[in-house]
């Protein structure tokens, strides 16, 4: 017996509709803000994250799954979506036709991470990438896609943080006030952050450890230190939001997991998985198309984890119904039976109900009792008697009443069942 590997997923099929209830409400979405799908490769040139995730961020240096292929290149399953997004942008000159670009992706995404509730190695994620808009109403647009969707999805626990971290003229500043502050508790910081200290003192916001997190807590805010143009975006992000009565709340702490964020940061934290837990989250990052070899441009996006979001659903209570169960289960007996049931559960099928029949030869009693394990609604049995006179017995399983229909009257008895039910 071959077990899955450690930290990936199943996704079984009585769980499956769960996924197709939220990928369609992904898809509703974002066709009514005009994003639009890409979908990109797996794997990608391990460079392509090493010089988009960044070097030096947990990601690229703890979690890649990087391999060499038999022509030994380094690639890497890819550990998040934006990378490749923006790699596509350029490579396809999307930008050529017309700057202003709206994309969205769903697909799996991979990272040596411990594995907990709702994080896996393997895990899904949404997400969505605004390219070619500066304004902060883009900003807002994008935050707003996302609390419509967990609003939809029913998700009521969840809070908005939000942060601006500077762009690449202020950044130096914030760097060398937080380093000043570093230098102090330098003795006091876990060897990660000694060496992000020189590389990435803002990366040591981020670092799990208890005792940073400790000396962290007291560290002076980026926010402070940016520059007026950042502090004039970050007020119209705030604007947008509140025109929106979109909820937030600033984290002054917030810097997020990536080197290639620039201003607004921000992430959706839900109560509703005991702690506090990020469902999702983005930012801007305005460098990162010049820095992949595009054009300036600046982008703002957004990911979500579907694994969270939809353990999050069911914490919350707000588990979508099961519209995938079959409604009706054609129940023959004998052979002459079998061959009109056989007939007319393909002309049910192919009127769009969702029908099963069993080629078993068991009894009427087994049957029945099928019909109930898979929470089908209606039972057609076809004997002996009714076959003469071309008919069936329809059961109403959840009414306790039952019918005479004719088996050759398909439509009739797909009106029937949507009839009881509507
Ligand atoms: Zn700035
Ligand atoms: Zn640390």
């Amino acid at each position: 017996m071959i077990n899955k590997p450690k930290g990936t997923n199943d996704i079984l099929p009585e769980e499956s509709y769960r996924w197709h209830f939220l990928e369609a409400r992904i898809r509703d979405l974002t066709a009514c803000y005009g994003y639009h799908e890409i979908r990109t490769p797996i794997f990608e040139s391990t460079e392509l994250f090493v010089r988009g995730v960044g070097d030096g961020t947990d990601i690229v240096d703890k979690e890649m799954y990087t391999f060499q292929d038999r022509s030994e290149r380094s690639l890497t399953l890819r550990p998040e979506g934006t990378a490749s997004a923006v790699r596509a942008y350029i490579e396809h000159g999307l930008h050529q036709k017309e700057e202003r670009c709206k994309l969205y992706y769903i697909g799996p995404m991979f990272r040596y991470e411990r594995p907990q509730a709702g994080r896996f190695r393997q895990h899904y994620q949404f997400g969505l990438e605004l390219y070619g808009e500066s304004s902060p109403w883009a900003d807002v647009e994008v935050i707003s896609v996302v609390s419509r969707l967990y609003a939809e999805l029913g998700l009521s626990n969840v809070i908005i943080n939000l942060n601006s971290i500077g762009c690449s003229g202020c950044r130096s500043e914030i760097r060398d006030t937080l380093r000043g502050f570093l230098e102090r508790n330098l003795e006091s910081l876990c060897e990660d952050c000694r060496r992000r200290y020189d590389k990435n003192p803002l990366r040591v916001l981020d670092c799990k450890n208890p005792q940073c997190k400790t000396i962290m807590s007291g560290s002076p805010c980026a926010i402070d230190s940016i520059c007026p143009d950042c502090r004039e975006h970050f007020e119209g992000v705030k604007h947008g939001l509140a025109l929106l009565g979109i909820q937030y709340q600033i984290n002054p702490a917030l810097v997020r997991g990536l080197d290639y964020y620039t201003r607004t940061v921000f992430e959706f934290v839900s109560t509703g998985l005991g702690a506090q837990n990020a469902v999702g989250g983005g930012g801007r990052y305005d460098n990162l198309v010049h820095e992949l070899g595009g054009p300036r441009l600046p982008a703002v996006g957004f990911s979500t984890g579907m694994e969270r979001v939809i353990l999050t659903m069911q914490n919350e209570n707000a588990d979508p119904q099961n519209t995938e169960n079959t409604e009706l289960r054609v129940i023959a007996l004998g052979k002459e039976a079998e061959e009109a049931a056989f007939r007319l559960t393909y002309d049910l099928r192919r009127l769009g109900l969702r029908t099963d029949m069993d080629f078993r030869n068991k009894s009427l009693k087994a049957q029945l009792r099928l019909t109930d394990k898979m929470n089908e609604h209606f039972a057609l049995i076809i004997g002996e008697a009714e076959i003469k006179e071309r008919a069936a017995v329809l059961k109403d399983l959840a009414a306790r009443t039952e019918s005479k229909v004719s088996l050759d009257n398909a439509e009739q008895i797909v009106k029937n069942i949507r009839g009881a039910h509507a």
